[in-house]
């Protein structure tokens, strides 16, 4: 694949924006799932809302019941908070290119049938010009990101995080209720997490992807820990992937014009998987050094979503360079002692370093812009 939009995808990505993008308000589907709030007592919400703030690192939140829901491939949900009611309207929306492959690495690599995707893209039906990315996980919970113009919201479940929450209550939150974390990027080291998206923002001069429409192959390796974290559940930890994925493809999607789409995911399974230390650089070099080796997956960009504890602060790491993505026979001499020059467009997330949704995205999104020398 050569240049720096990866052209071949093009006419998906345009496909994709046709499918989500300047919605009519005709293409609205009846709710599928009302909505029932105030079902606690006002003293026991007040409570719930509290250890929701303090388990997901929030200054505040909302709480919104949202019924169990069943994938389909149209989804409207009814929400209210803040004594606001707000439709979802919600496209199945999968990211799996054509090619795609799930594998999982039991001690050999094999080939696995996926399961069903579960991801979303849609709108606010009082704001179409809201973009939403949304996952369903398999035990119905929503996971959304909205996209206004000038503000973010985030919508999760509570049920995991607190004992004895209704399996149907959701936290909702804004950007600014995320309180910053003390943790930081292996490449900047004091870049915020607050920060919504990778700095290859318009400001950036020398972010030179900025000028076009890219649609960007992914592909993702789960180590053995991540798969741990997702319950040893190889179809959970994709559709954690995936939800990752399509609310960073939405971001970029809205701010600089480039999409994804997963080529391949990995699932370890079984230790010894190929990565082995908990020091940031010395990991992306495995990983680096890994899939150039073994290339299991054709993809522009591979990233590891790791569940080790990285050492120190660090939570992230990627290969910084202009070119890095699709491109580059790069000598990694200055930081891989006995790794090969080879393609550098790699980078990690240790994803589960935060319980909010809106932490992990901006992570991922913030390593990926790395590799376009963000
Ligand atoms: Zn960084």
């Amino acid at each position: 694949m050569s240049g720096k939009y990866c052209g071949r995808g093009l006419a998906i990505c345009s496909l994709a924006f046709s499918i989500s993008g300047n919605p009519s308000p005709a293409q609205d589907v009846k709710p599928t799932a009302p909505t029932v709030i105030g079902a606690l007592p006002e003293a026991q919400q007040t409570k719930l809302q509290t250890d929701a703030a303090e388990a997901f690192g929030l200054y505040s939140c909302r709480l919104a019941s949202i019924s169990r829901l069943n994938i389909q491939d149209e989804l409207s949900v009814r929400l209210e908070f803040d004594g606001i009611i707000h439709h979802l309207s919600l496209q199945r929306n999968s990211l799996r290119d054509a090619s795609f492959t799930l594998r999982v690495d039991d001690g050999v690599l094999h080939l696995v049938e996926p399961p069903p995707s579960r991801t979303y893209t849609g709108w606010l039906r009082e704001d179409p010009i809201a973009s939403v990315a949304a996952a369903i996980t398999d035990d119905g919970q929503l996971h959304a990101m909205i996209l206004l113009d000038n503000d973010t919201w985030y919508i999760e479940p509570v049920g995991r995080k607190i004992g004895g929450a209704a399996i149907d209550w959701h936290v909702v939150y804004r950007k600014g209720d995320v309180k910053p974390t003390n943790r930081s990027c292996g490449v900047d080291g004091a870049l915020s997490l607050a920060e919504r998206i990778a700095k290859g923002g318009n400001d950036t001069p020398n972010h030179t992807i900025l000028a076009g429409n890219g649609l960007t192959e992914i592909a993702f390796d789960a180590d053995v820990e991540y798969y741990q974290l997702n319950g040893n559940s190889v179809p959970a930890t994709v559709v954690d992937i995936e939800m990752i994925a399509n609310l960073v493809s939405n971001i970029y999607r809205g701010q600089v014009d480039i999409c994804f789409t997963i080529t391949g995911i990995i699932v370890r399974t079984v230790e010894p998987d190929p990565y082995s230390t908990t020091n940031s650089t010395p990991l992306l070099c495995q990983f680096t050094q890994h899939w150039n080796s073994t290339n299991p997956v054709g993809r522009d960009v591979a990233h590891l979503m790791t569940g080790k504890e990285i050492d120190g602060s660090i939570i992230g790491v990627a290969w910084r360079a202009d070119g890095v993505i699709c491109a580059g026979n790069f000598s990694f001499s200055g930081f891989c002692p006995g790794v090969p020059d080879g393609r550098a467009d790699y980078g990690l997330s240790q994803s589960r370093f935060s319980s909010s949704l809106a932490n992990r995205i901006n992570l991922t999104a913030h390593e990926l812009g790395h590799n376009w020398g963000a």
